[in-house]
């Protein structure tokens, strides 16, 4: 489309064109954006707001980051897309600078992150009947209570959030659900017959930045190798630094067996998403048995490694780690005088506060329309949590005035 023609619009009528041509499964924030640049988005009135999501951890480099973006327009220019019928001169360099760089034999790639994790689950049965000796088609799966694995219908099949599964039956079979960060009904059915793996998010981002106890991830880990069933851990969130190491189980210095990533892999350029596991797991797949046209493209690849190094020679891990203590620090004290904040919680940059609210309330949209009005965007995960994820890029500086910007917000609410 012409530049003339965009700007022919007014944020409002661009609002309205959204709700009137696109389906409505989401329901934005009113605030247009048109420019990204490291913490910052811009409206197209120019006004400038601290990003408090970085589009769901996708963003953790910043946004529009040079090094990436310039990554990206020079191989644009000579090759995006070739599908695996083909060799590229990219792929196999990527391969083996991911599995380096997270300590696996191979990776498979893929786009986005539901479709990591669905090939997580198919990698699990297939692995079951090829060397567990599971008979075929008995393979169950372990998932916990108040997952969010994505949207497509094998994983909302293992949900139990009704938004996501009402009306959108029949599921997938093989599941089981047990509550998340008990470990005494991890026990109760780990032991069970036909158990392949058991999938959990470290850190539960959508459910509203839910921490498990101190201990629970390496319990996790043992029981999981003393029952030979596969530990698949779902970072798609909370990989890639933003927990402030490079993955969320490294605080627990633990390697799951399969690893699922995808946002920040391509700061939040497009869609790279990943997963990786060891030979004797990732060779039970075949050639033919899985795919996708777009997975392992060059443009990917150059994309994801250029975000990788970026991470490491910005110590992203180290600033989210070092801010996340001292955001946490200062929200606390917020918390101790309002009676509107119950508590905040979170690792690393992964934070949220919980409102003083039933979770149908209004009150979090209402706070996050007046951060908005502020200078800062964040959006309610449920009606009483709102998460605080700015990109890792973030300054001192920078979170002080933040944090300034959301107590004064609060006081005034
Ligand atoms: N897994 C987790 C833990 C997520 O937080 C998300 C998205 O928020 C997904 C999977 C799905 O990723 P995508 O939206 O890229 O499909």
């Amino acid at each position: 489309m012409k530049e003339d023609l965009m700007t022919m619009y007014n944020p409002q009528q661009l609002m309205n064109l959204e709700h009137q041509f696109g389906a409505h499964n989401y329901h934005p924030l009113p605030v247009v954006l048109s420019k990204g640049e490291g913490v910052f988005l811009w409206d197209m009135n120019g006004k400038r707001y601290y990003d408090f999501l970085s589009a769901y951890s996708a963003v953790n480099q910043g946004h529009c980051h040079p090094r990436i973006i310039s990554a990206l327009q020079k191989q644009a220019s000579l090759l995006t897309l070739t599908s695996r019928a083909f060799y590229n001169d990219k792929l196999g360099i990527y391969e083996e600078y991911i599995t380096q760089y997270f300590g696996y034999d191979k990776v498979l790639p893929v786009n986005t992150g539901v479709e990591a994790v669905e090939t997580a689950l198919k990698l699990c049965r297939k692995w079951a009947y090829s060397s567990k000796g599971i008979e075929e088609n008995r393979a169950r799966i372990i998932f916990v209570s108040n997952n969010f694995h994505g949207r497509t219908l094998g994983v909302i099949s293992a949900s139990t959030d009704p938004t996501s599964t009402t009306g959108f039956g029949p599921y997938v079979p093989g599941y089981e659900i047990i509550p998340y960060n008990d470990i005494g009904s991890l026990m109760d059915v780990i032991g069970q017959e036909n158990v392949a793996g058991f999938i959990f998010e470290p850190i539960q981002g959508e459910a509203g930045v839910i921490v498990p106890d101190d201990g629970y991830i390496s319990k996790v880990r043992d029981l999981c190798t003393r029952h030979n069933v596969l530990m698949i851990a779902d970072e798609v969130q909370t990989g890639v630094a933003r927990t402030g190491k490079l993955i969320c189980c490294d605080h627990a210095n633990v390697r799951p067996d399969v690893l699922i990533l995808g946002k920040a892999l391509s700061g939040g350029v497009f869609p790279v998403s990943a997963v990786l596991a060891d030979d004797e797991i990732m060779l039970s797949i075949k050639p033919g048995e899985h795919g996708s046209t777009f997975g392992g493209n060059p443009l990917a690849c150059v994309v994801a490694m250029e975000a990788l190094e970026v991470v490491k020679d910005e110590q992203l891990a180290d600033n989210a780690e070092k801010l996340g203590r001292i955001f946490r620090r200062r929200m606390k004290e917020i918390v101790d005088q309002s009676p509107l904040i119950r508590e905040v919680r979170g690792k690393g940059l992964l934070n949220a506060i919980e409102i003083n609210d039933t979770s149908d309330s209004s009150t979090g949209w209402d706070l996050c329309i007046k951060l908005r009005d502020n200078g800062l965007l964040a959006k309610p995960t449920h009606g009483n949590i709102i998460r605080f994820a700015p990109p890792l890029v973030i300054t001192e500086e920078q979170l002080e005035e933040c944090v300034e910007i959301i107590a004064r917000t609060i006081n005034n609410f």
